[in-house]
């Protein structure tokens, strides 16, 4: 492939040997690191692990527990904590969506390490100097704002720190300074474009090129709708505050889903349920290992998050391996009835039907002793215009084809666009209404 933008090509482009050379030198070093900390100093010697040295293959790893989110609650703040708090230039914290948050410590060289792999991700997609960034991302203690916000102004662009919300202010600042490059998540973004036009301000009016959607589990048909309605390339960004935040693994020009840094990042896949470690191609839950980050080691974290990694090259030339798309998390699994659904199931189906507009939500709730499930979607309101059986034929259709996928057959609730709450954020689309046990 001819044009491939690269922020480093010699690391990029590594042959995987000396990559893992690399990694395994790496390895060490942060070994070396979690040594200092009470935590990783207790479990490392439980492994028979007690000084760097003892790690002799990557092979190795495999014999350092994982490391998990109640491990970080537990050992909150700083039994995690490899370094003097003075040399901890910043905190950052995950934004909590399944519990209590969880802290994360940098130091300066830190933040320079998770800056350049935000700089590498950002040029992989061909944005640089030129652009004009808008970071719709929420800044503060959530990683996803200031994380692109470096690495944008590293790579040179025109970064707009405006941070997520008020979508008016935001389609106007698109058209003021003629933004070209969005950071936003995917669900905001497709709220975003149903607003298009209700100042008089539409997609035409607007310089838009592409988005960097992430943050929150989303299909290839949501992408594709996104591109579709905006005119524009949409490229998935990956990362978790536990591993620094975005900039763990982001698509490059080819958009065939995201290569992991495994410069900075050992990635693993392994079976939820057995911890067994599975080979490329094979679905699981992905395991990372902080490779640059000293403040706060983290060995064989357990995402949560569901995926895969290809086993074959990417056109781009790049060796670091390609993670697939976030197919669901351990946590987000619904069971109704008894049988296991994941959201990401439903909106893969609905996202591809093209009467449906930008917004969906699923509830689940009891009706007698059985679970009930109710799929909500907001379709285009010219169809509200039409036949009432048109619009029981699209239920049918909607109620079928999530039928065929996940299979059970849902109540299908059909709404106007604007009328089903909407996230500035991280999108909340699983309403559970029965009661706990
Ligand atoms: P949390 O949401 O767990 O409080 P973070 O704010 O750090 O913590 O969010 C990280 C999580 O967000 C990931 O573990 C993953 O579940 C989700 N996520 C981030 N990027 C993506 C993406 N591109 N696709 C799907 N899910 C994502
Ligand atoms: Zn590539």
């Amino acid at each position: 492939m001819t044009d491939v933008p690269f922020w480093n090509r010699e690391v990029e482009t590594a042959e995987r040997s000396r990559l893992q050379q690399l990694q395994l030198q790496r390895l060490k070093g942060i070994i070396g690191w979690a040594l200092r900390t009470p935590f990783y100093k207790r479990r490392l010697s439980q492994a028979g692990i007690n000084s760097p040295d003892d790690v002799r293959s990557l092979q190795d790893l495999q014999r350092v527990p994982f490391t998990t989110k109640d491990d970080l609650r537990q050992n909150f703040p700083k039994g995690l904590l490899a370094v003097d708090m003075r040399e901890v230039v910043r905190i950052h914290s995950s934004s909590g969506t399944t519990g209590i948050p969880t802290v994360i410590y940098f130091t300066r060289d830190d933040i320079d390490n998770w800056t350049d792999l935000l700089a590498r991700s950002i040029t992989g997609t061909g944005a640089g100097v030129g652009d004009v960034f808008q970071n719709m991302m929420s800044y503060g203690l959530f990683t996803g704002g200031l994380g692109l916000h470096y690495g944008a102004e590293r790579v040179g662009m025109t970064v707009i720190p405006i941070g997520g919300g008020n979508t008016k202010r935001q389609i106007q600042t698109m058209k003021d300074f003629q933004t070209t490059i969005l950071h936003i998540t995917p669900s905001y973004l497709l709220h975003v474009h149903s607003r298009l036009g209700e100042d008089g301000i539409f997609r035409k009016d607007l310089a838009l090129r592409k988005a960097f959607i992430g943050a929150e589990p989303h299909s290839e048909n949501t992408r594709r709708k996104i591109q579709d309605l905006l005119q524009i390339e949409a490229y998935n960004s990956y990362g978790l505050s536990e591993l620094n935040g975005p900039g763990v693994a982001f698509e490059c020009v080819c958009r065939k889903d995201m290569h992991v840094w495994e410069d900075a990042y050992i990635a693993e896949v392994i079976d939820p349920k057995t911890g067994e470690v599975l080979k490329d191609g094979q679905e699981g839950e992905l395991v990372l290992t902080n490779l640059v980050r000293c403040a706060m080691p983290m060995l064989r974290y357990r995402t949560r998050d569901l995926a895969f990694l290809h086993p074959e090259g990417c056109d781009c030339g790049r060796t670091h391996r390609r993670l697939s798309r976030i197919l669901g998390r351990t946590d987000d699994m619904l069971i109704i009835n008894g049988v296991n659904v994941f959201p990401s199931q439903i909106e893969e189906k609905i996202m591809k039907i093209p009467e449906v507009a930008t917004n969906y939500q699923i509830h689940v709730d009891k009706k007698g002793a059985l679970d009930r499930l109710t799929v909500k979607v907001e379709i285009y309101p010219k169809l509200f215009l039409g036949e009432v059986a048109v619009l029981e034929a699209l239920r049918n259709k909607i109620r079928e084809d999530l039928q065929a996928s996940i299979t059970i057959a849902p109540i299908v609730e059909l709404h106007e666009p604007g009328s089903l709450p909407v996230s500035e954020g991280k999108a909340k689309r699983v309403v559970d209404d029965r009661p706990k046990d």
